[in-house]
């Protein structure tokens, strides 16, 4: 299994007490500077192109981003999405890990990835910076498996406490994409009703405030795996929030990284049957350091797992 990700991704700096902090994929490397995740072989994210970001973002937001990045102070995209000298390398290379994954994993390079990387990408719109985020990485690696790899089902699966709005409304008119996604609701950015079926390609599972591991599981095992199952995928790709942990401090549901090791395993076994266990899971959000460092622990280490054990 490999895991990608860059020296630029700590670099994007949003300003002192942005809860989007460069301290959050820190912790998440040190997590997987342990001895059991030795194996994980470790890739250096290359940049997005031009052409891949295209692929889901206008030309005129993609050309506003290269023209207006700062290279000194900082620029602020909207009320909460910053700029800073670093940001447009990092949120390239973001984006530019997860096409290099889904690469990987056609190639039968290796048949799981996780992209350690920041900022994060699935509030980014066709045409806006949004929650964070720049560039909509797992948009660009589903857009790069349809156009460039020629697949014709790609799921991705959203577990981050805030609704994918972007990837959402990149892909709601797109029947080679099904988005799945659970989330609290009410909470940031307010889409996500169970009402927003796109095509049929897009299933949300929202869940009130103070829901735990019992309703996020039956909203995963009723709702959101069998659409997958009747789906067929032919890839996995994740959007791995870790903010529906019960200590995240922007969010209010109350799940665990023993919850993430379920979702995984769940996952995968998926994968495995119909996706010849190929899953490029990229890092979204997750604001404690604590329940980051244990919850992607957890997360990789049922990545790593194969289908035989
Ligand atoms: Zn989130």
């Amino acid at each position: 299994m490999r895991l990608y990700t860059h020296p630029a991704c700590l670099q994007h700096d949003p300003g002192l007490g942005h809860p989007e902090s460069p301290a959050r994929l820190r912790a998440v490397l040190e997590a997987l500077d342990d001895p059991r995740f030795a194996q994980l072989e470790r890739v250096e994210a290359p940049r997005a192109t031009r052409e891949q970001l295209l692929r889901v973002h206008e030309p005129a937001y993609v050309e506003s981003i290269y023209n207006n990045a700062p290279e000194t102070g900082s620029l602020r995209l909207d009320p909460d999405t910053v700029m800073s000298p670093a940001s447009l390398e990092a949120a390239e290379r973001a984006a530019g890990a997860v096409c290099a994954a889904v690469d990987a994993v056609l190639a039968d390079q290796t048949a799981r990835a996780f992209c350690a990387v920041r900022p994060p990408g699935h509030h980014a719109t066709p045409d806006a910076a949004m929650g964070f985020c720049i560039f909509n990485g797992i948009a660009t690696g589903a857009a790069h498996a349809l156009e460039t790899h020629g697949l014709g089902r790609v799921a991705i699966l959203d577990p981050d406490v805030h609704h994918g709005n972007g990837t959402q409304d990149i892909f709601r008119r797109e029947p080679r994409v099904l988005y799945l996604s659970s989330h609290q609701m009410p909470l940031y950015p307010g889409t996500g009703a169970r009402n927003e079926r796109g095509l049929g390609n897009v299933v949300n599972a929202p869940l009130p405030p103070l829901a735990g591991s019992r309703e996020f599981r039956a909203a995963w095992d009723e709702i959101l795996f069998p659409a997958l199952e009747d789906f067929r995928p032919q890839l996995l790709l994740v959007s791995a929030g870790f903010d529906a942990h019960r200590l995240d401090p922007l969010a209010q549901l109350q799940v665990g990284a023993e919850d993430y090791a379920w979702i995984t395993r769940r996952l995968c076994d998926l994968a495995d049957a119909h996706a010849q266990g190929r899953v490029v899971s990229v890092l979204e959000g997750g604001y404690s350091l604590e329940a980051l460092r244990e919850s992607v622990a957890a997360h990789v280490a049922e990545l790593m797992k194969t289908a035989s054990t």
